[in-house]
């Protein structure tokens, strides 16, 4: 069978394939450093080299800041099957205190059975999973068995600021049936999960002015407006006693749990005593008829995030504060509108807000959830690769977190994305000695290429 020859493949040149990733790994590819664009660039420059070698056509876009690099197979024997875009990035967090790491953070070394280095699990170790499949496939002298194309970015870990353009510039070069993205974790180390859902995102900082300067609370006391006791009042309205979200129409668009997703959170899901022991809460809290497994990952939330204002030093001092500021943020879910919540929030604010105040209300995040369909050919193509990888059936999960890229592939090149995570869950993603499982790099790759072999007879 043609997938196995290309295993076939990966296993005899194991560790030819460990090695490339280790160079891959040396590029200190970090976005938010402007002193490391020229590594950016080397390092872009090398991922393009390798899809060459795995016989696809790719170049590199400049953007403003970091480069892009794209590929193509081309069309392929088959005309009936599936175009896949694999998306990852090459850029890395900053290392933080080099002190912290057991060994530098560019330089991996492999120690119980996993490669340390910045970058291994988020996101250049999986990445590799995807480039080495390919370089699998390209040896056993197979036609492709669908069309591919590789969109890898080196701006994720600063916002992919440069992302939504390049999409959009190039609809037609980037037009596929469904993105693949190995840029989450599994379950635990044993466990794959496949994720079909993220929370969306808006983030509001709100100011309240009062007096031009403190006041003494004695002298004008009880005859100005307190920003600190506005405010306060203001935030109160936004939800009720239980969690409930009281901003007019909030709830309107939210789609429901299905049963399905009811009872498999159920099963798989947070527990009250996971949640307990995770966090140090002494009870769990939330919107009333959800569990705490629903309310984590399929419901919206408002928090504040931050406050200030005010004395807050040692002692009393006796003043009203001229101003009073809070960051507020949203979880949104399936099928809220970012633009509708964010409107109805300011006018909730604004209406709650007397006229003795000067309110202002800025923006700083504004973005979508995402919800893919769990049946779709892809979706049923990934739990079977992942089945024949890990032995053991994916969990379906929720994240409670924000993708922002994946709304915006679907909404601008029309395609659902599939997430096939392959790090562990504590693999100190973003701190010091972030690893990657050698075993996670094989049955990764293993996995890439039986999903390729499944989707083309998907169709
Ligand atoms: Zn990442």
């Amino acid at each position: 069978m043609s997938v196995d020859a290309a295993i076939a493949v990966f296993d005899r040149n194991y560790d030819a394939f460990v090695e490339d990733l280790g160079t891959f790994l040396r590029f200190q590819s970090v976005s938010a450093q402007s002193d490391h664009a020229g590594d950016m660039v080397d390092c872009a420059r090398w991922i393009s080299r390798q899809l060459a070698t795995a016989g696809l056509d790719a170049h590199i876009v400049s953007t403003d800041r970091h480069p892009v690099v794209l590929a193509d197979s081309g069309p392929v024997p088959d005309a009936n099957a599936p175009t896949l875009l694999f998306y990852g990035h090459y850029d890395v967090q900053p290392p933080g205190d080099l002190k912290l790491w057991e060994s530098p953070p560019f330089e991996p070394t492999i120690r119980n059975g996993a490669i340390h280095a910045r970058g291994s699990a988020d996101d250049k170790g999986q990445v590799m999973t995807h480039l080495t499949a390919m370089r699998c496939w390209r040896e056993t002298g197979m036609p492709w068995p669908v069309r591919v194309k590789f969109l890898i970015e080196g701006e994720e870990e600063i916002g992919s600021p440069s992302l939504p353009d390049v999409l959009r510039k190039r609809v037609d070069e980037l037009a596929c049936d469904y993105v693949v993205l190995s840029d989450t974790a599994k379950l635990n180390a044993e466990t794959p999960s496949l994720a079909y859902a993220t929370r969306g995102l808006i983030y509001k900082e709100i100011e309240i002015e009062g007096p031009r300067r403190d006041l003494h609370s004695g002298q004008y006391g009880g005859a100005v407006a307190n920003p600190g006791n506005v405010l306060a009042r203001i935030l109160a309205k936004l939800q009720d006693d239980s969690g409930r979200i009281t901003i007019d129409g909030f709830y309107d668009k939210v789609r429901e749990l299905t049963d399905w997703e009811k009872a498999h959170l159920k099963r798989a899901g947070l527990t009250d005593k996971q949640l307990l022991a995770a966090t140090g809460c002494p009870a769990p809290a939330g919107e009333p008829g959800y569990t705490s497994a629903e309310r984590c990952t399929a419901r919206p939330t408002l928090d504040v995030n931050g406050l200030l204002t005010g004395y807050t030093g040692e002692g009393a001092a006796t003043i009203i504060p001229n101003r009073a500021t809070a960051k507020v943020s949203m979880r949104l879910v399936a099928d809220q509108d970012p633009g509708t919540i964010s409107e109805a929030f300011d006018q909730a604010v604004r209406s709650a807000c007397p006229p003795s105040v000067r309110l202002s209300i800025s923006n700083h995040t504004h973005c979508a959830a995402y919800l893919a369909p769990t049946d779709s050919p892809a979706m049923k193509a990934a739990a079977a690769a992942l089945m024949a990888a890990y032995g053991k059936p994916p969990v379906f999960t929720r994240e409670g977190g924000t993708l922002p890229i994946l709304p915006l592939f679907k909404q601008i090149l029309g395609a659902d994305s599939v997430m096939l995570g392959f790090s562990v869950p504590d693999c100190n993603l973003h701190g010091p000695n972030e690893f990657f499982h050698v075993t996670d790099f094989r049955r990764g790759t293993q996995c890439i290429l039986r999903f390729m072999g499944l989707m083309a007879s998907s169709v």
